[in-house]
């Protein structure tokens, strides 16, 4: 009986994960797919515990508090943050999927070599290599990101070393097929040991080539290991929920990978070797191009005489919160009866979708929201693109030059626009820390300040001009 209300349990927590996922697809949807979620979670977790052959409850309720303790702080991090934040799941993720294949493994061992049989040994060593690697390689993400100080940002290339890397990966899974084979010899428990070691320094080491710019694609590759590490769970506790779940979490993790780089145009081998965001030797030529500047009252003036603005935001806006001044910067505008359009680029900000939950947020509606490929076709037509806080994003050394590292990345084609009016606080490079030609050509302004502050500028000057 109790058998089946467990099972039965289970499989109303899987749907619920899968309608989680397929709600995620929609802002309309997003926050009914963040409760269901969690409601899935609550299930799982209530069904495990009622079983009449777990004991410890002390040990359950004190691991509960512990996630309560650590999981309020980490839901309360700015936006901006989050991919780092998410990186900080994966390594828990990790480490408990790890941890639970090394207690799984000593308990067997203590109590007999019968049980572990084969299956379970290839379960036990797929868990705690995925499991381990994800959690050092997931800490050195999120340390990067975070620009935590002894963390370089830049990647770390030295000679042999992807063969290096993945020398260390192949002796783990020798010693994990000598495991499979002899899980009980005297020197079984110190090869154990060893991978867990080697699956460790691997996740390090993994990380450190790859520079800032590629964390979050990275962070979603190993959002599918920490996925796969859990399917393993699943096997090595003989517990369906977790195959289900991990398997979902796998290939959303990969899904999303893809989709990164799809818009990055690299491929998962560039993301992961490719070294991308190196320091690049300035030219030695060196002469200083002028940029025009524009006040923020001659701006408002321009975009006055517009019919059609597209703004393009991008990182920048989500530093500065400038998403609720955009909001009445648009109302301003549809008041005077100019068109306003936001050009979505699938990687601005810091995050896939970064750009919609902002301006979701802010009430935006979402028919104003264009994607990449259909605003680029109205580009030549629009009066005034106004860049705010994006700068890769609408970068064109991405369609020609070769030598940058974000050649061959679709772009919002702001410089096909008539005028360009361009937000940000400085002349600093955008993230992939090269210069950016749209900002010295003739048709662009630049309107140098914290996207906010200026924003609520322009603000004050069309509500002040309105009033004539
Ligand atoms: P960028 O990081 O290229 O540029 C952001 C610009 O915003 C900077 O040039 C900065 O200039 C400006 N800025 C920062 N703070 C403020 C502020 N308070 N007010 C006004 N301006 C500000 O951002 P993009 O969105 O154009 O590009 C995203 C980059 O991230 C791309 O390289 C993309 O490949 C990468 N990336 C994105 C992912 C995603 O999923 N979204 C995933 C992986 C990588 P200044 O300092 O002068 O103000």
């Amino acid at each position: 009986m109790m058998h089946n209300i467990v099972q039965l349990a289970y499989i109303a927590a899987t749907v619920l994960f899968v309608f989680s996922l397929h709600w995620m697809n929609n802002p309309k949807t997003a926050r009914r797919g963040v409760i269901s979620g969690a409601a899935a979670m609550l299930v799982a977790v209530l069904a495990t515990w009622i079983q009449p052959q777990i004991h410890h409850h002390g040990w359950i309720i004190i691991a509960i508090v512990a996630g309560i303790v650590v999981g309020i702080p980490l839901s309360r991090v700015p936006l901006t943050a989050v991919p780092q934040r998410t990186a900080l799941s994966h390594a828990f993720g990790g480490a408990a999927a790890g941890l639970v294949g090394t207690a799984k493994y000593f308990l067997w061992l203590s109590e007999g070599p019968e049980e572990l049989t084969p299956f379970r040994m290839i379960a036990i060593i797929a868990e705690i290599i995925l499991g381990f690697l994800t959690l050092t390689g997931s800490l050195m993400a999120a340390g990067k990101l975070q620009e935590v100080k002894w963390i370089p940002q830049r990647p770390v290339t030295y000679p042999f070393q992807n063969v290096a890397n993945m020398g260390l990966l192949v002796i783990a899974a020798v010693l994990g097929v000598l495991l499979v084979l002899y899980p009980a010899e005297p020197w079984s428990s110190a090869a154990f040991l060893a991978i867990v070691a080697l699956s460790l320094i691997f996740g390090v080491l993994f990380i450190i080539p790859i520079g800032g710019a590629d964390m979050p694609t990275v962070i979603s590759i190993l959002n599918s290991y920490a996925g796969l590490s859990a399917v393993a769970m699943g096997f090595v506790l003989d517990n369906k929920l977790l195959i289900t779940a991990g398997a979902l979490d796998g290939s959303s993790g990969l899904i999303l990978s893809i989709i990164m780089c799809k818009a990055m145009n690299r491929s998962f081998t560039n993301v992961l070797f490719g070294a991308f965001g190196k320091v690049q030797k300035a030219g030695a030529g060196g002469e200083e191009k002028v940029y025009k500047q524009e006040s923020s009252e001659g701006v408002a003036q321009l975009i006055e005489q517009a019919s059609l603005v597209v703004v393009v935001p991008g990182y920048g806006m989500a530093v500065a919160q400038a998403q609720h001044k955009i909001r009445e910067f648009y109302d301003q505008l549809t008041k005077r009866g100019i068109t306003v359009k936001f050009a979505i680029h699938p990687v601005a900000g810091r995050m896939p979708g970064h750009m919609n939950v902002l301006l979701a947020e802010a009430d935006i509606p979402y028919s104003a929201l264009v994607e990449m490929d259909d605003i680029n076709s109205d580009m030549p037509q629009c009066d005034v693109a106004l860049v705010v806080g994006a700068n890769d994003v609408v970068n064109p050394a991405a369609r020609y030059d070769k030598s940058t590292p974000i050649y061959g990345m679709p772009i919002i084609d702001a410089d096909r626009a008539k005028m360009v009016i361009a937000i940000k606080r400085s002349k600093n490079p955008g993230f992939a820390g090269i210069d950016n030609e749209l900002y010295f050509k003739d048709n662009t302004f630049m309107l140098f300040g914290d996207a906010k502050a200026v924003i609520g500028d322009l603000v004050k000057q069309l509500a002040g001009g309105s009033g004539h």
